[in-house]
């Protein structure tokens, strides 16, 4: 058995064509929908991530600002920029990229970002909403993707044994809270680093969510004949035969495609689902601030 590769460039496409009658309409009304990203440092995955996010807004229409700030910067500079860009009018969506420096408070930051801009979906108030059971509002990106992923490969939820692996803020939490949601209904286990017998957990599920950010570390023998696998990691291991010294690999052995029914790749199955929905949540920021 070979498992159907879960292609999300193309689903993510699909998402943003469906976006674009909502960003005609919105342009008809004089709005132009604006994304400012904020990078601090030079860390070279988050330069990338930048990057790909500015793409995709000009695939969309979408303005982008990037305000590049030096890693030195005191945690009241980044605080006023974001006041700055809370106040400005002509921005709809406020993304702050993470990691911050260490010397950085993240939490305050983000929850500084006004929680009608805050597009990444990590302010309190939107996972507030979220554990409540609103899901109208500003999702993180990377579980939201996930959900469409999901819906658009018609995958019935309701009634799975699935397996977050991973409990982060803006990942495995997020996903096992609206995995278990009333309307998608999985009988949801959360893995963490101080889960035993992880292997025994993965035999039992139907969907796994691999999040963990270690190489390969989901082994093909841990996973059920059948099971749809979505792997979140994003690892960089060395390979001297790219020019660049490394390539990307996911948290799952890309041989359990031989076991699963579906699989996400690694690269190019959950990243474009997480900035297809960052275009989608910038698009409902505006309309929400231009009503
Ligand atoms: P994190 O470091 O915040 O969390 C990792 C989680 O894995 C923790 O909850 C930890 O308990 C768990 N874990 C660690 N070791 C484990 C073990 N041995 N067994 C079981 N669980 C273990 O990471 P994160 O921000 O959630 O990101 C996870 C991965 O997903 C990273 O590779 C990251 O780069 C990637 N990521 C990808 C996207 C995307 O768009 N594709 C978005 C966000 C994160």
């Amino acid at each position: 058995m070979s498992a159907i590769t879960l292609d999300g460039r193309e689903l993510g496409r699909t998402i943003e064509k469906d976006l674009m009658s909502r960003i005609d309409d919105l342009k008809a009304k004089g709005v132009s929908p604006h994304l400012a990203v904020v990078i601090v440092g030079d860390d070279p995955a988050s330069h990338v991530y930048v990057r790909n996010k500015e793409i995709a807004c000009n695939r969309c229409g979408i303005i982008s600002t990037r305000i590049d700030l030096d890693s030195t910067v005191s945690e009241q500079d980044i605080l006023k920029v974001v006041e700055r860009l809370n106040s400005d009018e002509s921005v709809h969506g406020i993304l702050v990229q993470s990691p911050l420096p260490p010397s950085i408070d993240e939490s305050l930051i983000i929850d500084t970002i006004s929680p009608l801009k805050d597009v990444d979906g990590f302010h309190k108030m939107n996972l507030g909403n979220l554990v409540q059971g609103d899901r109208s509002g500003l999702l993180p990106c990377t579980p939201a993707g996930i959900m469409k992923m999901l819906e658009l490969s018609d995958y019935e939820t309701s009634g799975k044994n699935a397996l977050v692996i991973g409990r982060s803020r803006i990942v495995g939490m997020p996903i096992s809270i609206l995995l278990a949601q009333k309307g998608i209904d999985s009988t949801v286990t959360v893995a963490h680093s101080r889960t035993k017998n992880l292997a025994d957990i993965c035999l039992q599920a139907d969907l796994i969510i691999a999040a963990i950010g270690r190489a390969e570390f989901v082994k093909s023998e841990w996973v059920k004949p059948g099971a749809m696998v979505i792997d979140v990691g994003i690892n960089r291991v060395p390979d001297p035969t790219r020019k660049s010294g490394f390539r990307l690999t996911g948290d799952v052995d890309p041989e359990a495609a031989k076991n699963a029914g579906w699989i996400s790749p690694v690269p190019g199955g959950v990243g474009p689902m997480t900035i297809a929905m960052l275009m989608s949540n910038t698009v409902l920021a505006t309309e929400f601030l231009s009503r």
